[in-house]
């Protein structure tokens, strides 16, 4: 797995591994926290650390160097398994779940453990569920599982009583400002700064929005709602790609209407905001950004979204004094 590391969580990591070494450390953890926040690269740790043979003796990270970290590095430790969802969007069915724990029950051939790695947990089937459950109950001496999931509260409860819970938020703003800023050196404070809101604080995914150029998409799309609000003409501005792309767009517009609402409370906030803000007749976002949302909802149904658009761009244009 090729995530950057994410230095807020070395802390974590290194206190997982001193109880692993103390044994102390659940057999079943649920790993769990938004999006972005490096819940994969903690459970890539501390499944390297399992199939690592020497970490005893180095300081708590796994070794990098022996049989074991050499396979693992490679994704071909023949003593982990990962199961995701056969697609996404899709259900781990129980036939997924039933094949990992024949191999977990299986003699470790490298390494000392056998490491399950379950990413999107919460995406089991409930009969998938169940099938984890014996091996929940009483996991044999050697065995780990790890259970990854930003949405635990759909985990079944009976699944999540008995994993010890691994809570990750995202980290101070500071530390993610300086992490973003460490591997997106291009990128300006004010670009960084937005990458961040778009992510709620969750740098991992602002790297990703950073890099896939959304965060530029983002700007261009506030560019477009201040000129609509200054008298630009509408169908000048929903050319056919907010259409097509409605998929971003929506998303974007229900973000720019969140912050438009926080704008006056932030004398930061982008000047664009703040001038729509001053400009507004009104301070009640809340229908504008639920037909937007709605709009995200019917992403995949087949409706034209450039004809769903221009109704909420006119009442978007309707509510600024120009
Ligand atoms: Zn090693």
């Amino acid at each position: 797995m090729s995530i950057v590391a994410p230095h807020w969580l070395e802390p974590k990591a290194s206190h997982l591994i001193g109880q692993l070494r103390d044994e102390q450390l659940g057999h079943a953890l649920l790993i769990q926290g938004p999006i972005g926040v490096g819940k994969h690269w903690l459970a890539d740790q501390l499944s390297n650390a399992l199939a690592c043979t020497q970490w005893e003796q180095t300081t708590g990270s796994p070794c990098g160097q022996c049989q074991g970290c050499q396979l693992y590095q490679n994704g071909t430790h023949p003593d982990c398994f990962y199961v995701e969802p056969p697609e996404a969007g899709h259900h781990i069915l129980v036939d997924q779940v039933r094949e990992l724990i024949a191999q977990l029950m299986l003699t470790p051939s490298v390494s000392r453990y056998r490491v399950g790695i379950l990413t999107l947990a919460e995406s089991m089937t409930e009969e998938a569920a169940n099938a984890l459950l014996k091996t929940l109950e009483e996991p044999p001496n050697d065995v780990w599982l790890l259970l990854v999931s930003h949405s635990p509260q759909n985990v079944l409860p009976t699944i999540r009583s008995r994993c010890q819970g691994v809570v990750i938020a995202p980290p101070a703003p500071s530390l993610a400002m300086n992490w973003l800023q460490e591997h997106h050196p291009d990128g300006d404070q004010k670009t960084l700064e937005l990458a961040l809101r778009m992510s709620s604080g969750a740098p991992l995914l602002a790297l990703e929005k950073l890099t896939n150029g959304l965060v530029e998409t983002a700007d261009e799309v506030l560019e477009r709602l201040h000129a609509l609000a200054s008298g630009s003409d509408i169908q000048a501005n929903l050319d056919q790609t907010w259409g097509d792309d409605a998929s971003t767009i929506w998303p974007l517009l229900a973000f720019w209407v969140s912050e438009l609402a926080r704008a006056p409370h932030e004398p930061s906030a982008d000047p664009r905001l703040i001038d729509l803000s001053n400009r507004a007749k009104s301070s009640d976002w809340s229908s504008l950004w639920s037909a937007a949302l709605n709009g995200v909802s019917l992403v995949g149904s087949g409706r034209r979204h450039d004809l769903l658009m221009t109704p909420w761009l006119l009442d978007w244009t309707s509510r600024f004094k120009t």
